[in-house]
């Protein structure tokens, strides 16, 4: 017993510390999120905060754009400027400062917030597709749309998706809502992700996605009256991290509908706005560097028999490249 007592409080001084193994600082973090398990609550993430500083650890430096805490520990949502690959990362790894200068991520986020395509036209409070409509290369960014529903995901289209190859590159709009209503549909994406066969880069689609049909656009989707700006933005995110996936720095909004308030919120969030310029079931045509955009949440069939024909006939622009290279 003496010698067991003995041990413990040689343990003693390390509790101070938090108990923990030495954090392993040489890769992101990981939150423990096993798919099959059930869906983690978005109250996992605390102290859920927009930041912006240059952070450095060993040779590598990131931008981190949010601080968080999870089961006690704090991490960092962080951004590589250059690439625009976002990782999870433990706050204790990394020294942070006032970034100097102005990023490539930093610009971009200016850009497309300010970018004059995106002004109101006379008359008009609300902006239509304003962000990043088109890309850079020889291919495509194939973009699919979760809305909250009734259906279910349209697993087939993704399947038939994965033949093209190995890890098919995605960009998959998400909202909260769905994901808290479709959790096994959910979880199947983890897998088909995890066992390689989907590239997923998760887009923010604002947590409540508010449309009601009939409604005047100026007063639908994310212009309704009464949302909380910083909760439609965050609790998504913080939804995907406490189920162990990582979200992008890209956002969409509901119907590609938002206003001057709206971008100024994504700027002070440091996100980039995602617009479409191949909107299939609209019948707008892709061209070389489109962001097409589909929905795989059971309410738009048309954009889906649209993107198979195009794909027998030849017509789409291939490979579909990771979204973080449009800019
Ligand atoms: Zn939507």
């Amino acid at each position: 017993m003496k010698k067991v007592l003995g041990f413990l409080a040689a343990l003693w001084p390390l509790a101070g510390i938090g108990a923990r193994a030495e954090p392993d600082c040489a890769s992101p973090a990981r939150i423990e999120a096993p798919i099959g398990g059930p869906l983690q609550r978005l109250h996992r993430v605390e102290d859920y905060q927009a930041i912006l500083q240059s952070c450095t650890n060993a040779d590598k430096e990131r931008l981190a754009i949010r601080a968080m805490r999870v089961g006690g520990e704090e991490f960092l949502l962080t951004v590589d400027s250059k690439s625009l690959d976002t990782s999870i990362e433990r706050r204790t790894c990394w020294t942070c400062r006032e970034p100097k200068g102005t990023s490539r991520f930093q610009q971009l986020v200016a850009q497309f917030a300010d970018d004059p395509g995106n002004r109101l036209k006379p008359g008009a409070t609300w902006l239509d597709n304003a962000g990043l409509k088109h890309g850079h290369g020889e291919g495509a960014f194939l973009t699919a749309d979760l809305c909250p529903s009734r259906k279910s995901l349209d697993r087939d289209f993704l399947q038939k998706l994965e033949k093209a190859g190995p890890a098919t590159q995605i960009a998959l709009s998400v909202s909260g809502l769905w994901i808290a209503h479709h959790p096994e549909d959910f979880d199947w994406l983890r897998r088909e992700k995890a066992e390689g066969r989907l590239a997923i880069t998760f887009v923010n689609h604002s947590y409540t996605h508010p449309y009601r049909p009939g409604l005047p656009t100026g007063q639908n989707f994310l212009l309704a009256p009464g949302l909380d700006k910083d909760r439609e933005i965050f609790d998504v995110e913080r939804l995907l991290i406490a189920n162990g996936e990582t979200p992008s720095v890209f956002f969409r909004f509901p119907g590609l509908i938002s206003d001057a308030g709206w971008m100024q919120a994504l700027k002070d969030d440091h996100l980039i706005p995602l617009g479409a310029d191949a909107w299939l079931a609209l019948e707008q045509k892709p061209r070389e560097g489109a962001i097409i955009l589909v929905h795989v949440n059971g309410n738009e069939p048309l954009g889906l028999s649209k993107f198979q024909d195009l794909s027998l006939r030849g017509a789409l622009p291939t490979p579909f490249l990771p979204l973080t290279r449009a800019p």
